[in-house]
């Protein structure tokens, strides 16, 4: 992909604002869909299967869903309950069905605000197309969005929830917008340290997160092949580095590398099923974390849910009888 593509006609709008509207202590957002239908095909990262994703409009309520169309239109709920995320990629699935490397495309249905879709995938993974977000924002931006007549609670965190694993680390504090704070560091001489900061509601993602590449190392190509990762990998689809430098270079930001883990997390959150707000603080964190990490937001999420559903039960009970 040209870097003249990096100029669209829109601007994509981000997810949650203009404003969300709040009700007590509780904050909702906009439900959005798409338009109208449209489809883009490619070879999968991991797999080397072409495949076709097809995004239709959805109603409010149906939430992100992807729909095996080669398989009786199974669906798949983007969710984190039905995750696996290993470091390489993000996959959801159902039974024995799954759908990989939703992660790139999620993102871009996050920076959109879109609520409610239906992914139709004929395969087992999502194309990779130039290892992006950008193309997804393209189909997107084609498809149009709209607003659905219904409105969304957005998970606002009320104490800091936190993963440390060794030097990886993720962790979010309570904030009524959405910022994430990413830190890498590969001792590598084209990557090195980088840091990003990105605040959703102020910060252009079309521009600033969704043209940023996958990337991928030489030395770890053979390794990733022989357990089935990596089989459609090339320097058409991501960043590829040799223990020098970039092979396949020019860079599209300097910063590439941590841009695309922001990505790849705005991507991973979008498996909370709901918007969330926070400020967001990563350090050389994977989809594994990510995905371990959202896991821990929902279980105390719901414990919370769960009491004050207890006291409100409490009040209420007795008028049931
Ligand atoms: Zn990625």
């Amino acid at each position: 992909m040209r870097l003249g593509h990096l100029v669209t006609r829109h601007l994509a709008r981000s997810a949650w604002h203009p404003p969300c509207s709040y009700a007590g202590q509780h904050m909702y957002a906009q439900r959005k869909t798409i338009k109208s239908k449209v489809s883009i095909t490619g070879i999968g990262l991991h797999s080397g299967i072409y495949t076709r994703v097809a995004l239709h409009p959805a109603p409010a309520g149906s939430g992100i869903t992807f729909v095996r169309a080669d398989l009786d239109g199974l669906r798949i709920p983007a969710l984190q309950a039905s995750t696996t995320a290993l470091d390489h990629a993000t996959t959801v699935g159902k039974d024995d069905v799954q759908v990989g490397t939703v992660e790139h495309l999620l993102a871009a249905v996050m920076a959109y605000g879109i609520t409610d879709i239906d992914i139709h995938i004929n395969g087992p993974e999502v194309p990779i197309i130039d290892g992006s977000a950008l193309p997804f924002m393209h189909l997107i931006d084609a498809a149009g969005v709209r607003d659905l007549q219904a409105e969304i609670p957005v998970l606002r965190i009320t104490e800091p929830i936190e993963i440390v694993e060794g030097e990886k680390s993720i962790r979010i504090v309570p904030s009524n917008r959405l910022v994430i704070k990413y830190k890498i560091e590969f001792d590598h001489p084209a990557i090195g340290r980088q840091s990003f900061h990105y605040d959703f509601q102020s910060d252009n993602f079309l521009r600033k997160i969704a043209p940023a590449r996958t990337f991928g190392f030489m030395r770890d190509v053979e390794k990733l092949r022989a357990v089935g990762l990596a089989r459609g990998g090339s320097v058409e689809n991501a960043i590829v580095l040799d223990d020098r430098g970039v092979v396949n270079g020019p860079l599209r930001f300097r910063d590439e590398f941590v841009r695309h883990k922001v990505l790849d997390l705005i991507g991973d959150l979008a498996l909370v099923g709901r918007p969330i707000v926070g400020e967001i603080t990563a350090h050389r964190a994977g989809h594994a974390l990510h995905s371990r990490f959202v896991g821990k937001i929902l279980a105390i999420a719901a414990a919370q849910q769960e009491e004050a559903v207890e006291v409100v039960g409490q009040r209420t009970a007795p008028s049931f009888a």
